[in-house]
């Protein structure tokens, strides 16, 4: 298995937008985040989590041409924004809660319409069900639940690899699923709080409970600082993703 980081930005991608502060014009690519998502190959199969605003250009600098399956994690639009242009590849399998694919029908309904405008994106929607395991692509996959906030939203167990990101929370039964893992790859906002996301500090607690081999945050603000200088401050195991690292497990 193999996990490509297509983003690891917030929803206000990094550099954002009107912003001169040192990260926001940084040299170093490692500070460039595009919104987060990532695609996991498995015997030749892609599987993509979430579909963001950057899905496009993600698809084009990586030259990927198949997708099996998309996995999506919640519905705001950092995560699906990208789902229109899925339009180019051949019907493509989604995985998502009932009350995502409810909002995708309503969202994007001239795909779901009883006839079609030609050319439109072909989403097949599959419900999905927190800790009731699917297969995507003739892949095993555990979704779990994890809050933002106060909304219910998924996280992705695949083999020892679990993928949770946007969440402030974890019920008991997702921590007891996130045991054993080689790779945990965690959305981590910055350093100071935030109502919704988890900040450094609160998921330092949790590695150190949940003990992966090794930890990367993804979905990170301007506010986390410098790539560079960050990762000098954390533990060797824990270690800030970046646009286009790609993880070999
Ligand atoms: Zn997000
Ligand atoms: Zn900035």
């Amino acid at each position: 298995m193999e996990i490509l980081f297509l983003g690891t930005g917030t929803s206000n991608g990094v550099p954002q937008l009107c912003c001169n502060c040192d990260v926001c014009s940084s040299t170093d690519t490692r500070d460039k985040r595009l919104r987060a998502s990532a695609l996991i190959t498995i015997d030749g199969k892609n599987i993509l989590i979430d579909c963001g605003p950057d899905f496009r250009q993600q698809m084009l600098t990586h030259q990927i041409t198949s997708l099996s399956a998309i996995l999506l994690t919640h519905e705001h639009y950092d995560h699906v924004a990208g789902l229109d242009d899925v339009r180019s590849y051949r019907a493509v399998d989604v995985f998502a809660e009932e009350r995502v694919d409810h909002t995708l029908i309503k969202t994007m309904h001239y795909s779901f319409a009883a006839n079609k405008y030609p050319g439109t994106p072909e989403l097949k929607l599959h419900e999905i069900v927190e800790n009731v395991p699917f297969e995507a692509a003739g892949v095993e996959v555990m979704p779990l639940r994890a809050m933002h906030a106060q909304l219910p939203i998924l996280g992705f167990r695949i083999g020892n690899m679990a993928y949770i990101t946007d969440f402030k929370t974890l019920p008991e039964a997702t921590l007891s699923q996130l045991e054993g893992l080689d790779l945990l790859v965690m959305g981590t906002l910055r350093f100071k709080p935030h109502f919704s996301h988890l900040m450094v500090e609160e998921a330092l607690t949790l590695i150190n409970r949940l003990a992966p081999k090794q930890t990367y945050f993804t979905h990170m603000s301007h506010d986390m600082g410098l790539h560079e200088l960050v990762e000098k401050k954390l533990p060797p195991d824990v270690r800030l993703a970046y646009d286009g690292l790609k993880i070999k497990l």
